[in-house]
């Protein structure tokens, strides 16, 4: 994409450049990129960020946000795509503290936006539920008042990362009469209250992230509630916005991309490489343009963010060509490893590539089969565009 950048965004590129040379050191990149290592691994980064004031840009100014321009933002993405830095995770700066800035009280704000920026509390999301996933406002997790506090019982599924967590913001289900959206709250519980129980749930990546989170009269202030009573569903949609928007990851499947060029022109015997087949060349052609033409989208939503909206509908358009794109990488990568990998070993002439690219390959394929069904699967994102998109 051609933009035309100032003296200023390109003195800012820089910094952000020579700011992750220095600091994302390869004993760093290699903790975080090791599921045994990376919870305290992505805790120290955060904390790197944090320090240097780039952990929250979105915020605002006088909580710890940046106040980039949109190109600022832009430019800083794209470098740490191209860097290889992991994004921040997202349930408690992109998505619970959105909420938290939008509806939640002073008191709220000054109790929990520190710990977020910080990175002293971990946060994870209790919205799914056996019987709640694309039908979300079907939730039966149960909140009755007794005083001062909420009596919670029931049980969150797909739970990532609740075996970390501090905290968990929850949707639960204060009214059972009337239409179904309207008897919700949004309640924020401590992971350590009694009554809690966090259990595992076995993936086909063959990696700890999803849980079940069951709640057996678990007691929360009124406190803890964001806003009104039976008016979650308004937050909830809020933070789901911008939950799509984080999950497109533009400059990410760039990076992918121009790594797999770079492994299709690796010869392989008989001096040839895969990217002399025009079926392969068809390929990379078909996801670049895609991929160029969501990156203008991605802009047109960061310029709402610099104007002050938030996401709108064009998060489910982010969210779903974002992820399908994803998945094309993916493809394409377990494609290219057939040959790379394993199956080619003997013949290969770099000898960087091999098995290591075959498992990662493997990893990223594995994973990546969720992302069109997390933070609402692809067909709900259709139906949204159909209807408020395109008004049918
Ligand atoms: C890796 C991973 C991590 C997750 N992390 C979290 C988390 O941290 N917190 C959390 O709360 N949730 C989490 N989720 C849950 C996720 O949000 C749900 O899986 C998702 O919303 C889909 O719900 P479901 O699994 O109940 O599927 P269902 O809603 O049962 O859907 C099943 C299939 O039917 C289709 N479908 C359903 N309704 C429609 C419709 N109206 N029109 C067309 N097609 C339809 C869906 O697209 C899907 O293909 C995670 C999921 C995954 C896979």
């Amino acid at each position: 994409m051609d933009i035309q950048f100032s003296d200023a965004d390109l003195a800012f590129r820089d910094q952000v450049r020579d700011f992750f040379k220095e600091h994302l050191t390869d004993e760093l990149a290699t903790r975080l990129a090791n599921p045994k290592t990376f919870k305290d691994a992505i805790i120290e980064w955060q904390k790197v960020l944090a320090n240097k004031g780039w952990i929250a840009p979105n915020w605002p100014v006088e909580h710890g946000g940046t106040n980039w321009s949109t190109a600022q933002e832009y430019l800083y993405e794209r470098e740490r795509a191209v860097a290889g830095v992991p994004d921040v995770l997202p349930f408690g700066l992109k998505m619970v503290a959105q909420v938290i800035l939008a509806f939640g009280s002073e008191e709220q704000k000054q109790k929990f936006l520190p710990r977020i920026y910080s990175s002293d509390d971990w946060w994870c999301q209790g919205y799914s539920e056996p019987g709640a996933g694309s039908d979300l406002a079907a939730l039966k997790t149960r909140a009755v008042r007794d005083g001062d506090d909420y009596i919670v019982n029931g049980a969150k599924i797909w739970t990532t990362y609740a075996q970390y967590a501090d905290w968990i913001f929850c949707l639960v289900r204060t009214d059972p009469k009337g239409k179904k959206q309207s008897g919700i709250s949004f309640l924020l519980i401590d992971m350590s209250t009694p009554g809690i129980t966090v259990n595992k749930i076995e993936s086909i990546d063959n990696y700890h992230s999803l849980n079940e989170v069951v709640f057996d009269n678990v007691r929360v202030p009124v406190a803890n509630r964001i806003g009104e009573e039976n008016k979650g569903w308004t937050y909830a949609k809020f933070l789901l916005a911008h939950e799509r928007t984080a999950i497109a990851e533009v400059a990410r499947s760039g990076r992918f991309l121009s790594e797999l060029k770079t492994i299709a022109n690796t010869e392989i015997s008989g001096g040839k490489s895969l990217m002399e087949d025009t079926m392969i060349q068809q390929r990379f052609a078909n996801i670049e343009i895609e991929l160029m033409a969501l990156e203008y989208t991605e802009l047109r939503v960061l310029s709402g963010f610099a104007e002050g909206k938030g996401p709108g509908p064009e998060s489910s358009l982010l969210k779903l060509k974002g992820t399908e794109i994803q998945q094309a990488i993916q493809q394409l990568r377990m494609d290219l490893a057939g040959y790379y990998s394993g199956v080619r070993q003997g013949e290969l002439s770099n000898s960087e590539l091999g098995h290591e690219f075959g498992d990662s390959a493997r990893r990223e394929y594995m994973y990546g089969r969720a992302a069109t069904i997390y933070g609402g699967s692809n067909e709900v994102q259709k139906n949204i565009t159909a209807k408020v998109v395109l008004g049918l």
